[in-house]
């Protein structure tokens, strides 16, 4: 059993909320969502952060984004917008390693992060 939590959400291991599943990549729900869209696009491989993309990793990463803007189009965010996170590594806040891009939309979000 992996110890990657969304490893094992990929599995099946731990629930989710789904919005999207294809052969590479699984979108759902932020459990501790921080704005009235919040939710997560990861790769079904495991790629420990945007650092370590590796070959490929250029189609990925852009095939990651495609469904994070028409996953946030269908969550209703297509009028005012939303904000399209990677963190990376510890400075960049990153908290699970296993990449994923975060969409958070539905109200006004400050700008710079602290
Ligand atoms: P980051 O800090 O960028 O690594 O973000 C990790 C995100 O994963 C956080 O927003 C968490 O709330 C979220 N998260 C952690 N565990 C789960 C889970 N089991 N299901 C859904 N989201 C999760």
């Amino acid at each position: 059993m992996s110890d990657c939590i969304f490893c094992r959400i990929v599995e099946g291991e731990i629930p989710s909320r789904k919005l999207f599943e294809d052969e590479d990549i699984l979108a759902f729900h932020d459990a501790a969502p921080q704005a009235p869209v919040h939710f997560l696009v990861i790769p079904k491989k495991h790629i420990p952060n945007i650092m370590e993309l590796g070959d490929g990793g250029a189609a990925l990463l852009g095939r990651l984004l495609d469904t994070a803007q028409k996953l946030a189009a269908g969550q209703g965010c297509s009028e005012k917008g939303a904000r399209f996170v990677i963190n990376c590594k510890s400075d960049g806040g990153q908290t699970v390693d296993h990449l994923h891009v975060h969409v958070l939309g539905g109200r006004p979000l400050a700008w710079p992060p602290g």
